[in-house]
């Protein structure tokens, strides 16, 4: 049974805002395009995971969180946890394409593409090691006392040469197979505590913000590109029309392109918007016009008239992203 899904990536969606921002010539714009292709393909490796889960049954009680964040004596992030009486089990899936190699003297692993081009990662032992430690932590903390096995799942069907001890890895169709043998150990968590375990696991998550993205990067508020974004053109070139905007470029209207770039700037420059700074990232001239704006965007407000202040927590976020994207 899966009782967390994986949550909206707002990292992702934080990231393609800051390449769009940011002019070509921008000095790291191309580490952003790499540190976006990352994060979309640990995406693509645990949705590859959920597929596995729904397409095997397992025979036995069990619950499953995707994407866990929790804090115990650390904060951490567990991209698949499975609790059943046998115990917990942690997986982290791993999207890297090449020859994959485990250095006997180093914790770390070595990526060789076809190319030649040769990149080293830290080894998954070393984030399920301390994964593990931080979820004990968590469960000494609430007086549970569950084994915790682990796993490191490669997405591609890929050669692995070398080894580690105490690293067990896994390619997605042995994922089952690995969770149905370890079922036939004995049972170590009573049925009526299991669901107390999940409850509780359920009630300690809450997501971590990157946001400010220029604050959690580094980037200069300035380098950021002002201006509400045309979806036809590209350019930030939308300016108000009638009730909604139209390209000056090429001609596009959109009723709704306001939200897209409220939403950039809450995620890219400052989680706290006030209606002058709305003015100036969106360039628009009207102080009422953009009350009405920022008071339609959901987010929530403190402080009377000049001094309004309005304040984009995570749930917003994610509501203005499903707005923008309607
Ligand atoms: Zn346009």
């Amino acid at each position: 049974m899966i009782v967390k899904k994986k949550s909206l990536s707002l990292k992702r969606i934080g990231l393609e805002a800051l390449i769009r921002r940011l002019p070509d010539h921008h000095p790291r714009k191309r580490e952003f395009e790499n540190e976006l292709g990352r994060v979309r393909g640990g995406e693509y490796g645990e949705k590859l995971l959920e597929q596995i889960f729904q397409k095997y049954e397992l025979p036995f009680e069990h619950y499953i969180f995707y994407d866990l964040h929790l804090r115990s004596t650390g904060l951490f992030q567990i991209d698949a946890l499975l609790i059943s009486e046998r115990g917990a089990f942690i997986l982290e899936v791993k999207n890297i394409s090449g020859r994959i190699e485990f250095p006997a003297r180093h914790r770390q692993v070595i990526r060789t593409l076809d190319s030649g081009q040769v990149d080293s990662y830290e080894c998954p032992s070393v984030q399920l090691d301390r994964n593990s430690m931080l979820l004990e932590d968590w469960f000494h903390a609430r007086h549970f006392t569950i084994p915790i096995h682990k796993a490191v799942v490669f997405t591609r069907s890929q050669i692995i040469t070398g080894e580690r001890e105490n690293l067990t890895i896994l390619f997605p169709n042995e994922v089952p197979v690995y969770l149905r043998k370890i079922h036939h150990s004995p049972k170590v968590i009573p049925s009526g505590q299991l669901r107390k375990i999940v409850d509780s696991l359920l009630a300690s998550h809450s997501n971590y913000s990157p946001f400010p993205l220029s604050h959690h990067y580094q980037v200069p508020k300035q380098d950021i590109l002002k201006g509400v974004h045309c979806q036809c053109c590209g350019l930030f070139t939308m300016i108000p029309y009638q009730h909604g905007w139209r390209c000056k470029r090429c001609g596009q209207s959109d009723r709704n392109a306001h939200t897209a770039a409220i939403l950039d700037y809450v995620m890219l420059i400052d989680t706290s918007i006030t209606n002058q700074r709305c003015r100036e990232f969106l360039h628009l001239t009207c102080p009422q016009k953009t009350k009405r704006l920022l008071q339609k965007s959901g987010l929530s407000a403190a402080g009377e008239r000049r001094a309004r202040i309005y304040h984009a927590e995570l749930d917003s976020i994610e509501r203005l992203w499903n707005t923008a994207m309607k």
